[in-house]
């Protein structure tokens, strides 16, 4: 094996540990958080180097990237989520090739991704992106928007709601960060109390913030350069 491998591997199982650390550490199990690694601009090869180690779940931002990659590491058997902004004209090619698409933030969308996944027969489990800093240049339905929009999307029948995700603002100190989880988590449970439901997933937590998004109850975190290193 060589050292560039090695160093990824390394660094893969740092992070598994760290992770594992900060459930133990907020009082929870390490089997309710997920680590996805973020493979975005990474290789083929790293993935199935850090598949070969017991990694199941990877993240992807690019429709095109995203399905070469899958294309080629087909026999893995991997979990592939998507993170990224997905366009509507791109729906036709992500539909059943992702067991969880983050990136939900339209009425437009839901119906447009509810049309080809019954089209296809199959049923797309999906997390509504919120955009939770207010942050013109990021996607997300506003927090005035989320109620009107879950509920449309629990009228699709191919659509499966499994939680909310947020892409907060960037802070250098992490600490700085937590606030928006705890908003975000509020909200879930929001919906989970209006709309009388339980939704198991909170998609929160990046390289920098992880340990804060587990201890206000992320149950994916989404993690690629403290595993890949720079991209
Ligand atoms: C790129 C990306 C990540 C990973 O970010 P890192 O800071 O490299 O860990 C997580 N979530 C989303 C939505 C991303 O686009």
């Amino acid at each position: 094996m060589n050292s560039t491998n090695t160093e990824l591997i390394s660094r893969w199982k740092k992070v598994v540990q760290e992770v594992s650390e900060a459930c133990v550490k907020s009082g929870r199990r390490p089997e309710e958080v997920t680590l996805i690694a973020v493979s975005k601009k990474h290789t083929a090869q790293a993935i199935s180097t850090l598949a070969r180690e017991g990694q199941v779940d990877f993240g992807e931002n690019y429709v095109q990237e995203a399905l070469a990659k899958i294309e080629e590491l087909s026999p893995l058997q991997l979990r592939w989520h998507f993170i990224g902004r997905l366009q509507t004209n791109k729906v036709k090619y992500v539909l059943g090739k992702f067991v969880l698409i983050h990136t939900l933030d339209s009425e437009k969308l839901a119906q447009v991704l509810h049309r080809k996944a019954e089209s296809l027969g199959v049923m797309q489990p999906v997390l509504i992106q919120v955009n939770i800093g207010q942050e013109a240049q990021k996607s997300g339905v506003s927090e005035d928007n989320l109620f009107p929009l879950v509920e449309r999307v629990l009228a699709l029948d191919n659509l499966k709601l499994q939680g909310l995700m947020a892409l907060p603002p960037f802070f250098e100190q992490a600490e700085r960060v937590r606030p928006y989880f705890v908003r975000l988590r509020k909200l879930k449970e929001e919906v989970e109390r209006r709309f009388e439901l339980r939704l198991p997933h909170l998609s929160m937590g990046m390289t920098n913030d992880f340990v804060q998004a587990i201890a206000e109850g992320a149950t994916l975190v989404r993690i690629g350069t403290r595993i890949f290193g720079p991209r």
